[in-house]
């Protein structure tokens, strides 16, 4: 039997998803966010949801900061407000677009917030990073090349497009967002890739690198963390579709042994020293 994924059946897969996802806007005080998490001073999510659909999403707890009886994944907010953002207060601070949400993901050709706010940080003096899975990133940019400071941190964990389509059904495919790299490397345009999240017996990081060292300045890295609806979810994934891997997952998320990751970590230390590549690690270790 024939397992692989067609294209027509990509397209079918994403238009059945998009149809799902409950449409509105939301009001909010000021778009920055100040926040707590390492290496950033502020974040800007332009919607509330992420129609991306990720089995695997970390930011799901959101769904209960939000107004909606949908499941994370079934609606998106337009977040909307006329107050500008306030260049003086980031000038020189980290700024990361965005961190629960995909700022490219289907619905930003329609509103357009994410090419909007990016409009006013045109001159601003911070340093900004702007987080995708998306191939649309691409349109904006004209207006990364006015900036300052900008990176953009293109996300790929998986090499297989088949298992990318059923781990991330809505995004953009592994070659299109090496395309974009591509394009945005032509440009003059700083890229990472962020190997995030690193899943177990999934993520081949060194053919990751391979696939896009040509275009990429820095590498990040992080694991796959499990909390919540969406590790109910990873686990009927693995036992349903890989049963032998379901010891080695509860081994790390229900007995709490993270030797894998020391392991995984230690190589890709390893790894990236000996290839000159440079890249930041977000794992602590044990
Ligand atoms: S792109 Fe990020 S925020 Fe959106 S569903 Fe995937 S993991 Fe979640």
């Amino acid at each position: 039997m024939n397992n692989k994924v067609s294209l027509i059946d990509i397209i079918l897969f994403r238009l059945y998803y998009i149809s799902m996802v409950v449409e509105d806007s939301t009001r909010v005080k000021d778009y920055l966010t100040k926040t707590k998490l390492e290496t950033l001073d502020y974040v800007i999510n332009p919607y509330v949801g992420c129609p991306n659909k990720c089995l695997y999403c970390y930011a799901a707890y959101m769904s209960s900061f939000s107004k909606h009886a949908e499941e994370w994944g079934e609606f998106i907010d337009v977040k909307r407000t006329s107050k500008k953002i306030n260049l003086y207060k980031i000038k020189n601070k980290k700024v990361m677009i965005s961190t629960v949400t995909d700022p490219y993901n289907s619905y930003e050709e329609k509103y357009g917030v994410t090419r909007m706010l990016l409009e006013q940080l045109v001159n601003s003096e911070a340093n900004i990073n702007i987080v995708t899975k998306s191939k649309l990133i691409t349109r904006d940019i004209d207006l990364f090349k006015q900036m300052k400071s900008v990176e953009v941190v293109l996300s790929i964990c998986l090499t297989d497009e088949d298992l990318k389509s059923k781990l991330e059904p809505c995004s953009s495919s592994i070659a299109e967002r090496i395309e974009t790299l591509k394009m945005l490397k032509a440009n003059g345009i700083k890229t990472v890739v962020f190997i995030s999240p690193i899943i177990p017996m999934f993520t081949d990081y060194r053919q990751i690198i391979e696939m896009t060292k040509e275009y990429t300045d820095e590498y990040w890295f992080d694991r796959l963390n499990l909390r919540s609806s969406f590790k109910t979810k990873m686990f009927n994934f693995i036992k349903q579709e890989y049963p032998l891997l379901k010891n080695l997952y509860s081994d790390i998320y229900e007995k709490k042994n993270l030797n894998f990751f020391d392991i995984i970590f230690k190589k890709i230390h390893t790894y990236c020293e000996k290839n000159q590549i440079v890249y930041k690690s977000f794992y602590a270790g044990t």
